[in-house]
């Protein structure tokens, strides 16, 4: 899996190529039209260069060498205008302005049309399905839980705006608060929903994000530690398994249908406290109350949960109802 901000770089790199392209094609129009301006193309690199190199030495006409280039400039603004072009016709063409296609502005800063470049292709490389692409804070469909039954005397409709104003919050600000989540409710009571809501939008603001069920999550730990990937697979495992730790915000999904051994426990316990420990957000589903995934995983991933999450419950939701919000 080419990473993210790799894949950006080319792209905006092919941005230059095609503008560069698109100059050149623009250039050799006028040339064919007006063949004089060859020859000003060849006064204003040689001015150019004589300009450079004047300016080095510290040499004397300078000004001479501006005065010529402003007249050859000012021949091809004519050319121009007798072609009926635009002035800019023949500027260097940029698609973002601020950083020139290079992808950092002039401080050195990560330009906003980059940061849009690796959020798409992480988009790609978060690993939603298509339909959980779908599911976002936006299409959040509240009516639908309006007549559930209560569940221990709560309205459903509390719980669920509850719950989403908490993951809301979450997803606009985890960057700062580092905070993280633990849903847990009934099999398919809308954890995975709420998760890729929380995804989309985090995404949507630029960050990395990687989804996993805890199944696939452990059983991949599994395998890489005792040798059974062939060696591609392996590659990609350990890319993957790397990336547990380093990406913005790591959702796990449906922890407690998983299969554990003392080794898978002991490494998504290792996954969640390192990210702890290093500030970065995780969010946990779960059809386990936070006590019962202690009784699971033991007493020290329940302290971590319990001191570390913020726990939203989403039980007794009609859980069928919830795949019709697509
Ligand atoms: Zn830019």
């Amino acid at each position: 899996m080419e990473s993210a901000y790799s894949l950006a770089l080319t792209e905006l790199e092919k941005i230059r190529k095609k503008n560069a392209d698109e100059l050149e094609r623009r250039k050799a129009e006028v040339r064919s039209a007006v063949p004089e301006f060859s020859d000003i193309e060849h006064q204003l690199t040689a001015c150019g260069a004589s300009l450079a190199r004047c300016v080095l030495n510290g040499g004397t006409g300078i000004e001479i060498i501006k005065q010529r280039i402003a007249d050859a400039r000012l021949k091809r603004a004519e050319i121009l205008k007798r072609l009926s072009l635009p002035d800019n016709y023949l500027d260097d063409i940029y698609t973002c302005k601020l950083c020139r296609d290079t992808g950092y502005d002039e401080n050195g800063h990560r330009c906003e049309c980059h940061r849009r470049l690796i959020s798409k292709y992480i988009g790609i490389n978060s690993n939603l399905t298509e339909t959980m692409r779908h599911q976002t804070f936006g299409n959040f469909d509240f009516s639908l839980f309006e007549n559930q039954p209560d569940v221990k005397g709560h309205p459903v409709i509390k719980l669920i705006r509850a719950a989403y104003n908490k993951a809301l919050e979450m997803a606009n600000t985890f960057e700062i608060t580092h905070s993280n989540m633990y849903i847990y409710g009934n099999a398919g009571a809308g954890k995975t929903y709420l998760s890729s809501c929380i995804a989309n939008r985090v995404l949507q603001r630029g960050f990395t994000v990687y989804y996993q069920s805890a199944f696939k999550m452990l059983d991949m730990l599994e395998k890489l530690k005792f040798g059974r990937y062939d060696e591609d697979e392996r590659t990609n495992a350990e890319y993957e398994a790397r990336y547990f730790y380093d990406v913005e915000l790591l959702i796990i999904d449906d922890v407690g249908t998983e299969f554990i051994t003392a080794y898978s426990s002991a490494a998504l316990f290792d996954i969640i406290n390192s990210r702890l420990v290093d500030g970065k957000s995780t969010v946990i589903s779960s059809n386990l109350t936070p006590v019962k995934m202690g009784d699971m995983y033991g007493g020290r991933m329940l302290s971590r949960i319990a001191g570390a999450y913020t726990a939203i419950p989403i039980d007794g939701v009609d859980l069928r109802l919830i795949n019709k919000i697509k």
